[in-house]
């Protein structure tokens, strides 16, 4: 009983800074998404052929979370973008006062893109916003097709799903469909992109999504 008491203050706490954030970069005209998974699906990579694509067209910053290590923060950095590394000591999740700490070490004049690349874990990052405007899930093949039912409250609270690894479909007793069609059942609302790092399939049409949202060069 008193758990529960604790855990629900804890949230509304972080719904208040989570809700001083999205002010922060709402004034600021900064889009910023959320990306969580669990450990492996690629995340880090993505970000990277992401950052890719979009370089020169929009002017991005990161947000990286990790329990350990600043070895994602340095992937990142050689990028040219502005990235602050959160090491949460074991923590399984950001929180908002975590990213209200990293954007005090940031300068954030201009930026049209806001990444935070969360800890790999889909169980409590569902429930701590942090001010995004969007959560953008990432599954890889390599998991399985049945996460979206595993994980509900995930995929429930993303706007976007992203399939990864897609070039290992041949080699994995994994159904692509499958897994699209347990996603969409528990929120019909996500919009889908498949991709591969490794033959660059899809990095495209999801970064131009992407770039449409984060409005570069308009604000
Ligand atoms: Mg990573
Ligand atoms: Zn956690």
């Amino acid at each position: 009983m008193s758990v529960i008491t604790i855990e629900r203050k804890v949230l509304e706490k972080n719904d208040e800074l989570a809700r001083q954030n999205r002010e922060l970069f709402e004034r600021d005209g900064i889009f910023v998404i959320n990306l969580v998974s669990s450990p492996g699906s690629g995340k880090t990579s993505l970000l990277e052929k992401t950052l890719e694509h979009l370089n020169g067209k929009i002017r991005v910053a990161v947000i990286e979370g990790d329990v350990q290590t600043d070895l994602d923060a340095q992937r990142v950095a050689k990028f040219g973008v502005p990235v602050v590394q959160i090491v949460t000591n074991g923590g399984c999740h950001l929180e908002a006062r975590l990213v209200q700490d990293a954007l005090g070490k940031m300068e954030l004049e201009g930026t049209d893109l806001l990444v935070i690349e969360n800890v790999g874990n889909l169980v409590c990052p569902a429930g701590y916003d942090l001010g995004e405007a969007m959560k953008i899930v990432i599954a890889s093949t390599t998991e399985g097709d049945d996460k979206p039912l595993k994980y509900p409250a995930m995929f429930r609270n993303a706007s976007v799903l992203i399939i990864n690894k897609v070039d290992l479909v041949p080699y994995l007793n994994f159904n692509l469909d499958e897994l699209r069609k347990n996603a969409l059942r528990i929120n019909p609302n996500l919009t889908v992109f498949e991709t591969s790092c490794t033959t660059g399939s899809g990095i495209r049409e999801w970064s131009e999504w992407l770039l449409a949202r984060a409005g570069g060069g308009n604000n």
